[in-house]
């Protein structure tokens, strides 16, 4: 006689990082779960740093379908995937992880995410003029996708120019509407979006928004705190956004990958945001 436990039909799933306590991940994927009336099991793990292979590995003995990828492992999972989505080969960063019977299956859904975050929040962004902060694994994920948005132009800037200089080395080789802003102009921008890790580390925002247009739209990749750069463009009257709604929409893409299954996002964003 077969028969199967609710443990052994349910597909299970993990989010991987280094730390990872924080993550909002197995609240958002087991709403998702809950609205499309499937069982899931999705669960936290911390990833000592030389670790990344090893733990891939247990899941995949263990049966795992597969796992979110979190920092600072993003591109150990698009180096440890035999297959990977056009994102993936572009950015060399990866936060879905498919465990095929064998072999694994990488897409990125960070740049996509924001996409549909920025769409949902103001609409197309195609010929917006946006300048990027920042040269991090969050900024370089995310270009494929506002070119994808067929954006007019895009800036960058960094703390550190010399890693922004490289970057727009780096992909002006795909791209021809990539510019290095060394001396900050807002005039001609539509769209800022904050890709560093300022709000953590540092009570200044990274860029002066005071003389900005009052049409500026900010964006913060950054959730779970106001940052001194959304305070700074609060105080500037200008309309600005944080990383939640892009944290949930990579989130139902990933589903959507795991799963085929298009999910309500508004619902556990207004859930988040009554608690973080
Ligand atoms: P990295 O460590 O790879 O890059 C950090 C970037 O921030 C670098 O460009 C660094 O500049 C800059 N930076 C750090 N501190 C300061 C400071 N005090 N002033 C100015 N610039 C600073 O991080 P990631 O790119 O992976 O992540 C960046 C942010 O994006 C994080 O806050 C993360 O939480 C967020 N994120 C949000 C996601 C979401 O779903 N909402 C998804 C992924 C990331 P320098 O080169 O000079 O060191």
């Amino acid at each position: 006689m077969h028969y199967y436990s609710a443990k052994n039909i349910m597909k299970k799933f993990a989010v991987l990082g280094n730390p990872i306590d924080h993550s909002l991940s197995p609240q958002i994927h087991l709403e998702f779960a809950r609205q499309s009336n499937i069982s899931i099991v999705y669960i936290k793990k911390f990833v000592p740093l030389d670790s990344f292979k090893q733990i891939i590995q247990e899941l995949k003995n263990d049966d795992f379908h597969g796992a979110n990828v979190t920092l600072p492992f993003k591109s150990d999972a698009a180096d440890i995937a035999q297959h990977k989505s056009k994102e993936v080969v572009e950015t060399n960063s990866a936060n879905t992880l498919t465990f095929n019977t064998h072999d694994i299956t990488a897409d990125s859904t960070d740049g996509n995410g924001l996409l549909s975050d920025l769409e949902i929040k103001i609409g197309s962004i195609a010929d917006s003029n946006v300048l990027l902060l920042g040269a991090g694994g969050a900024a370089n994920a995310i270009i494929p996708s506002l070119q994808k948005a067929k954006i007019k132009q895009l800036f960058l800037t960094n703390r550190t120019m010399r890693r922004a200089n490289d970057m727009q080395q780096f992909w002006s080789k795909n791209y021809n509407n990539i510019h290095l802003m060394e001396n900050i102009d807002l005039n001609d921008i539509h769209i800022i979006i904050n890709a560093t890790s300022a709000g953590v580390n540092s009570d200044e925002s990274p860029i002066d928004l005071i003389s900005a247009n009052k049409n500026l739209i900010c964006y913060d990749m950054m959730y779970g705190l106001k940052t001194p750069f959304m305070q700074m463009a609060e105080k500037s009257n200008l309309k600005c956004f944080d990383g939640l709604g892009m944290l949930i929409q990579q989130a139902s893409l990933s589903f959507y990958i795991w799963h085929k299954q298009k999910v309500d996002t508004k619902k556990i964003e207004d859930d988040l945001r009554s608690i973080i």
